[in-house]
C-alpha cells in the first residue's frame, strides 16, 4: 500500500486527525468508522513493530487519548509525553491494546534488535494468558485489586523468572549470531523453552510499572 515508512506514518496521522477529540480536558472516545478501520487494520499489518498487536480478522476500532488506558493509574507514573497523545486503539480477545503512529515497514522482515524478537516471538503466548486469566474473575497478583473490565498487564515476575532472566537462559546455549538472526528453528525453542520457564501472572498497569 506504501513503499516509504514516512508516507505511510503521514497517511497515518492524517486519517487519525479525523477523529482526534477537539479543545476540552477529556474528550470521549470516537468509533473509527468501518472504511478506516480497514485502512488503520491493514496498515498495521504491514508493519513487523505492529503486526502481532492486531487480530487477522475485523475489529472495531476507536480513538482515544493514549491515557486512558492507564487509568486508574498514578499521575507519577505516566509521562505527560503520553498524557498529550491520541491512539488508535483495537478491540482484540485480550482487551483493547493502543496502536501509535511510529510505523516501520522497513522491519517487516527481522526486528531490530533481539530483545524485540524474543519479545515477539512469546508474545501470542501471553495474549493467549492472558485471554483465559481474563476470562475468570482476574485480580492483580500483586495488590490483589480486581482487575475486571481494567487494562491489565501480564507480569514475568522478578528474578529468575523476569522475561529478562529466562531469555539470557535461553541464550547461553546458544551462538549469539543464532540469537541476532533467529532463524525459525531457533525461534521455536526459544518459544518452547519460554513456555516450560516463565511464569506468567496478570499485575494492574501500576504494579506491572512499579515492579519492573
Ligand atoms: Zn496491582
Amino acid at each position: 500500500m506504501y513503499t516509504s515508512s514516512t508516507a505511510l506514518r503521514r497517511a497515518w496521522s492524517q486519517r487519525l486527525r479525523r477523529y482526534k477529540p477537539k479543545g476540552g480536558s477529556a474528550p470521549r472516545r470516537r468509533k473509527v468508522n468501518p472504511q478506516d478501520t480497514s485502512w488503520f487494520l491493514q496498515a498495521a499489518r504491514a508493519c513487523a513493530s505492529h503486526r502481532h498487536k492486531v487480530p487477522d480478522t475485523d475489529a472495531q476500532m476507536y480513538v482515544d487519548r493514549a491515557d486512558r488506558a492507564f487509568e486508574g493509574m498514578p499521575a507519577r507514573l505516566v509521562s505527560r509525553h503520553v498524557k498529550r497523545c491520541v491512539c488508535v486503539f483495537v478491540e482484540t480477545a485480550a482487551g483493547p491494546r493502543a496502536l501509535n503512529g511510529k510505523l516501520d515497514l522497513r522491519r517487516e522482515t527481522v526486528p531490530r534488535t533481539r530483545t524485540a524478537w524474543m519479545r515477539q516471538a512469546v508474545q501470542r503466548q501471553i495474549d493467549v494468558f492472558r485471554a483465559a486469566a481474563r476470562r475468570d474473575g482476574p485480580r492483580c497478583h500483586l495488590c490483589h485489586k480486581s482487575l475486571q473490565g481494567k487494562m491489565t498487564h501480564v507480569d514475568h515476575g522478578v528474578g529468575e523468572y523476569s522475561l529478562k532472566d529466562v531469555a539470557r537462559r535461553f541464550g547461553e546455549t546458544r551462538t549469539p549470531a543464532e540469537m541476532t538472526t533467529g532463524g525459525k528453528a531457533v525461534r521455536r525453542q526459544w518459544q518452547r523453552f519460554h513456555k516450560k520457564n516463565a511464569r506468567l501472572a496478570l499485575a494492574c498497569v501500576a504494579c506491572n510499572l512499579a515492579n519492573k
